[in-house]
C-alpha cells in the first residue's frame, strides 16, 4: 500500500464546520491545485472534525499510504484546536514550547497592539524537532515534522494564511529538497456547445494508451475544459513503454489535434474566459455593444464589464425583464408579445433591433427564456433560451434548451449568448478578410 515516491501526497482537513456544512473545504482545492502544477499527485483526501482521536486515524492511515502528508487547520488558540495535539500524541513526539514561535507570536500581536494571552501561549508549543513555517498573515504558526518515512506538514485552516504558508514556506522547501517537478506542462482548452460524453467520443483514440500524457474533462455550465497535462510521474511511469509516435509528440501537436476534433467549439485556451474572448474580438474591431436582458437579468452585462478595459466596448445593458419594459425600453410591439408570447425568436429579434437602434451601438445582442424553476409549459419548457444578434449585416436568432437549476440555466444562458456573438465575430472577420 505505501507508495514509494514523495511525489504522491495526501491532504487533510481538520475542522468539525466543514463536516457540518457551515464551511465549504476550499484549503485542499488550493493545495491540489498547486500540487498538480508542481508533479506531485494527490491520491487521498479527507476531512475530519476536531477530535484528537479522529486526526490521528487520518494521520496514520494517511502516512501509511503516502509519504507527503498536508494537514490544514486546528492550528488556532481555542480548546477545539487539537490539530498539534493529535500529531504530538500519534507520532509519539512530545510538545515542546519553541522560544522563537512564541516571539513571532508576540510580535506579530504587539504590533496590533496586544500582548499573549495563555491560549494563544499555546500555539507555540510544536513537536520537538519539527521545522518552524512561519504564518506570514496571521498568528498560528506551522510545522513540518518527520515521522518513520513521512514527512507532514501542519498549515492554519485560515484560508490566505494557508496561501501564504504555502508559498513562502513549504513549496521553497519541498523545491530545495528536489520533490516537486517543473517539467510539468498543462494546456487547457475550453469547449461550449457540445456535451462532455460528446466530446469524449470525439476525442476517442487521440492518445494511445501508453501515452505520456494525461487528459481531462471538466464539465461545467460555462461548457467544458479538456486539460492536456504531461507530468514527471506520467513520464515516469510509461518509461521503457515502447510508444515511437507519442515520444515524438509534444503537448502542443496533441493540443493542435484536439482543436481540430472540437472546431469551432473552442473558445479559448489555456483559461480565457468567454467574455474576454468576446472583449478582445470587440476591440479589435472597435465595435460598440448594447444589451438587452430578460432571463439573464443583466448577468451577460455584468460579465462583460468583469472585464478591465471593457468600457471601449461595452456601451450599455437593459434588463428588460417584464412585457412593458420589453416596449417601453426597446420598443418591442405588443402585438408581438401577444401572438407569441415574452419567449420567443419574434420577440429576441425585436429586442436585439430594438437595443441597436436606441443606442445606435455596432451589435444589439438580446436573451428571452425561461430559467424556471415554474413558468414552464408542454411547448415551452422551463430552460427555453433564444438569443438575438443585430448587426449592420442583419438579424439572427438562435434557441436553446438547458436543463439544471435556475442559477445553471441563467449562468448556461449567458454563456450561450455571449458565443453567439464570438461566433459571428470569428465569421465576420473571416468574411472582411
Ligand atoms: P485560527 O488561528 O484562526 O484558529 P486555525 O489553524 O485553528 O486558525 P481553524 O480554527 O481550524 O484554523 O479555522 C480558521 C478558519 O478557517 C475558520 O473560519 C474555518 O472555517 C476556516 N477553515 C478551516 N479549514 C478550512 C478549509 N479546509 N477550507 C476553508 N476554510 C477553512
Amino acid at each position: 500500500m505505501f507508495t514509494d515516491s514523495l511525489a504522491i501526497s495526501e491532504i487533510i482537513a481538520v475542522g468539525s464546520e466543514l463536516l457540518l456544512g457551515g464551511r465549504v473545504d476550499t484549503n485542499s482545492i488550493f493545495l491540489s491545485e498547486s500540487l498538480a502544477g508542481h508533479g506531485i499527485e494527490v491520491r487521498f483526501k479527507s476531512v475530519v472534525g476536531d477530535d484528537i482521536e479522529d486526526i490521528g486515524v487520518a494521520v496514520t492511515n494517511a502516512a501509511k499510504r503516502t509519504k507527503l502528508v498536508l494537514i490544514t487547520g486546528g492550528l488556532g488558540p481555542t480548546v477545539d484546536d487539537v490539530t498539534r495535539e493529535a500529531v504530538a500524541r500519534v507520532t509519539g513526539i512530545p510538545l515542546r514550547l519553541r522560544p522563537r514561535a512564541l516571539e513571532s507570536i508576540k510580535t506579530r500581536l504587539q504590533s496590533a497592539g496586544r500582548t499573549v494571552s495563555e491560549s494563544q501561549r499555546r500555539q507555540a508549543f510544536l513537536p520537538a524537532g519539527a521545522v518552524l513555517l512561519r504564518n506570514p498573515a496571521g498568528i498560528a504558526p506551522g510545522f513540518a515534522v518527520q515521522w518513520k518515512r513521512c514527512r507532514i506538514f501542519c498549515l492554519p485552516g485560515v484560508s490566505h494564511e494557508v496561501r501564504g504558508m504555502w508559498t513562502e514556506s513549504v513549496l521553497p522547501m519541498l523545491r530545495r529538497e528536489g520533490i516537486l517537478s517543473p517539467a510539468i506542462e498543462t494546456r487547457t482548452i475550453q469547449a461550449f456547445g457540445l456535451l462532455e460524453s460528446e466530446i469524449d467520443n470525439r476525442l476517442k483514440g487521440i492518445m494511445p494508451a501508453t501515452s505520456p500524457f494525461r487528459l481531462g474533462l471538466l464539465a461545467s455550465p460555462l461548457g467544458v475544459s479538456v486539460s492536456l497535462t504531461r507530468s514527471r510521474t506520467t513520464e515516469r511511469r510509461q518509461a521503457g513503454k515502447k510508444n515511437s509516435r507519442q515520444s515524438a509528440m509534444s503537448l502542443d501537436d496533441l493540443m493542435n489535434d484536439v482543436i481540430a476534433k472540437l472546431g469551432q467549439h473552442v473558445f479559448s485556451i489555456d483559461g480565457q474566459t468567454m467574455e474576454e474572448v468576446v472583449g478582445q474580438r470587440l476591440r479589435a474591431r472597435r465595435s460598440t455593444i448594447a444589451l438587452a436582458e430578460s432571463c439573464t437579468g443583466g448577468l451577460i452585462a455584468h460579465r462583460l464589464t468583469q472585464v478591465p478595459g471593457s468600457s471601449t466596448y461595452v456601451d450599455r445593458g437593459v434588463v428588460c425583464y417584464g412585457n412593458r419594459a420589453k416596449m417601453e425600453l426597446l420598443g418591442v410591439p405588443e402585438s408581438l408579445l401577444k401572438k407569441y408570447g415574452a419567449v420567443s425568436a419574434q420577440v429576441a429579434k425585436a429586442m436585439a433591433q430594438g437595443i441597436r437602434t436606441r443606442s445606435k451601438a455596432d451589435v444589439g445582442l438580446s436573451i428571452t427564456g425561461i430559467a424556471g424553476p415554474g413558468g414552464g409549459t408542454a411547448h415551452k419548457p422551463v430552460g427555453l433560451v433564444y438569443v438575438g444578434l443585430a448587426t449592420s449585416m442583419g438579424t439572427s436568432t438562435k434557441a436553446f434548451r438547458f436543463h439544471g437549476e435556475r442559477e445553471a440555466i441563467k449562468l448556461r444562458s449567458s454563456q450561450a449568448a455571449l458565443d453567439v456573438l464570438r461566433r459571428w465575430l470569428c465569421d465576420s472577420f473571416l468574411d472582411e478578410a
